[in-house]
């Protein structure tokens, strides 16, 4: 077992001060038990808690740091712009540039905004495609986030209900009783939805591959199917691109399978590591927002100069290195096919999907996760024990079974074969 004395003690300091002791839940590690790791820094692949242990990192602040920690052109350009002040909650040329730059990666958006968390960009998009629609209701899959703002904590009601319930107190019946679920892969399951609800739904909001159940992948034709749904609807196409964008690859999951979203929102890598989101798309609805439309949005650090320094110096990186997404892929299914032969070898029931540089190495015995209720099925004691087994030997993996592993571009093949071995000393360990 690993020294972690400085951090128990931090755990206890903070929840004296801090609500349950952190500032986002996953992070107290209570779906895998334990105390949570306090980290000190980061460089590279590798990041060190606050008892001197270091660990690779699989989380990557849940996906922004695609070059890895504290990368030095991007940090070179948070102290360069630093220096010339923190903020003016005035327009200034950067935001520009990350504007053209999102739009030059991903050409289903025409125009874009600027806001400082993906929370803020969905809960933003959904109150666009209702103005624009002049529709109440949206269709949301389940298992799937889009951030914490009411409309989105939505679960899937009892029975024939097919409208969804609050999956959280405070979020009222009524704002719940707007959203509706879907299935992912399930296109029957949407098409239901528009026939029960005709000319009432404004959007579909989805994760195009889905990242926060674990990730799961679109089978074939389902993307073109809500696509064709929606359009034949009169409903928006939300593609909630917060992970995905810039993850498994520059364009997103819209470029991968070719489909055509009317709004995008983006978040995580665009921002570098700082606190940042966007969304965007089609001209004529975008044009809705004020000033120039009715649509209200705004924020006092929206486009703050060091999140939009910090994004721009990313993703100038991604645009100037041709083979960046080739040899991320590569690497990264290296490691999913480790990981999944060693299931196989030590007869561990596993489903590893992995689509760029993301994967989750589901413990279950089904034989595919295609969606939610497949994902619902995997072992979580078996996941925590995993978890910690190879926290002791260094690897820092997500805390919960139904998140996505990262790799990064400074993860060396050296690291992936550290990764393997250790997880056949942690099945190994669990079983015995
Ligand atoms: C992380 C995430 C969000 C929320 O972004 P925050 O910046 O944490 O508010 C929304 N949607 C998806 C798909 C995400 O992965």
């Amino acid at each position: 077992m690993k020294n972690i004395v400085k951090s128990r003690h931090a755990f206890e300091k903070a929840k004296a001060v801090i609500a349950g002791g952190v500032n986002s839940p996953v992070r107290a590690f209570k779906s895998v038990g334990g105390t949570p790791v306090f980290i000190q820094s980061g460089k590279g692949a590798k990041i060190l808690d606050i008892d001197g242990n270091t660990y690779i990192d699989y989380v990557a602040s849940w996906g922004p740091l695609i070059l890895g920690n504290a990368n030095p052109d991007v940090i070179c350009a948070v102290s360069k712009t630093m220096e010339k002040g923190l903020s003016f909650g005035a327009a200034t040329e950067q935001e520009t540039e990350l504007a053209e730059m999102i739009i030059s990666f991903m050409p289903s958006i025409e125009l874009v905004r600027l806001v400082s968390s993906g929370t803020e960009a969905t809960m933003s998009a959904i109150r666009l495609a209702r103005a624009y629609t002049k529709r109440d209701m949206i269709v949301k899959f389940d298992g799937a986030y889009h951030g914490h703002s009411d409309s989105f904590l939505i679960a899937a009601g009892s029975g024939a209900a097919t409208c969804g319930v609050p999956d959280s107190p405070g979020v009222t019946v009524s704002t719940a009783s707007n959203t509706l679920l879907a299935n992912f892969n399930d296109i029957d399951s949407v098409n239901n939805l528009f026939a029960s609800h005709k000319d009432r739904i404004a959007a579909v909001i989805m994760e195009p591959v889905m990242g926060n159940m674990g990730v799961i992948l679109p089978q074939k034709g389902f993307l073109e199917s809500v696509r064709q749904i929606t359009e034949t609807n009169g409903a928006l196409l939300i593609f909630d691109e917060v992970m995905s964008g810039f993850r498994v690859a520059s364009g997103g999951v819209q470029k991968i399978y070719g489909i055509k979203p009317d709004l995008t929102t983006l978040g995580k890598i665009i921002g570098g590591g700082l606190a940042v989101g966007a969304f965007g798309g089609r001209k004529d609805i975008m044009q809705m927002i004020a000033p120039d439309g009715p649509v209200y949005q705004a924020g006092t650090l929206s486009g703050n100069p060091l999140a939009v320094a910090a994004g721009l110096a990313t993703l100038k990186i991604i645009k100037e290195d041709c083979d960046f997404y080739d040899r991320l892929e590569e690497k990264t299914s290296r490691l999913a096919k480790g990981l999944c032969d060693l299931c196989k070898e030590k007869n561990v029931p596993a489903v590893v999907n992995r689509i760029g540089s993301m994967l989750t190495l589901f413990f279950t015995s089904k034989v595919t996760v295609n969606n939610a209720h497949d994902a619902r099925s995997v072992d979580k004691k078996f996941y925590a024990g995993y978890f910690h087994q190879m926290l002791k030997r260094g690897i820092y993996l997500p805390p919960s079974p139904f998140e996505a592993f990262f790799v990064s571009s400074v993860h060396t093949e050296d690291h992936i074969n550290q990764t393997i071995n250790a997880a056949s000393e942690a099945i190994s360990a669990i079983k015995s």
